[in-house]
């Protein structure tokens, strides 16, 4: 599926987009999602973007594959709300929503990112829960 994503605008040298088909369920545990309360299921669509301005020894920005490992392995054919490493329903800022669930991206890419020594950075993780809605993380410039 071809899918057209935000553009981030940066100074770096690279950029690169990891797309990820993640088959899911979950259930947002508040009153005030209504019919989402209940337990089902999405085809989510992911795109990280990774930037940064040097290559590793093999020439890569970062490893397409440790990317997929690192989300689509943990979360795919999974109830979201399961993970208590990533979720948690007794504080909002960790409700399995496609907000929390872009950030929590986030911070893992970004959290493996930092172990690397040219150190990129993630600049965006888009995350399409239905075909008609999605949401966009970035993190704020100063955390860059
Ligand atoms: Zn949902």
């Amino acid at each position: 599926m071809h899918q057209l994503y935000p553009q981030v605008m940066h100074n770096y040298r690279y950029e690169l987009n990891k797309d990820m088909h993640i088959a899911a369920a979950h259930f947002i545990p508040h009153e005030a999602a209504g019919s989402c309360a209940n337990v089902h299921g999405h085809t989510y669509i992911v795109n990280v973007t990774v930037a940064g301005d040097e290559l590793d020894e093999s020439g890569f920005l970062v490893n397409f594959q440790t990317l997929k490992q690192l989300v689509h392995r943990k979360l795919d054919h999974t109830l979201l709300n399961d993970h208590a490493d990533w979720f948690d329903s007794r504080d909002p800022n960790r409700f399995p929503t496609s907000e929390v669930v872009a950030r929590t991206i986030y911070e893992t890419i970004q959290r493996y990112l930092d172990t690397l020594p040219h150190k990129p950075k993630c600049l965006q993780v888009f995350v399409r829960e239905t075909p008609t809605s999605y949401v966009v993380y970035r993190p704020k410039a100063g955390e860059r």
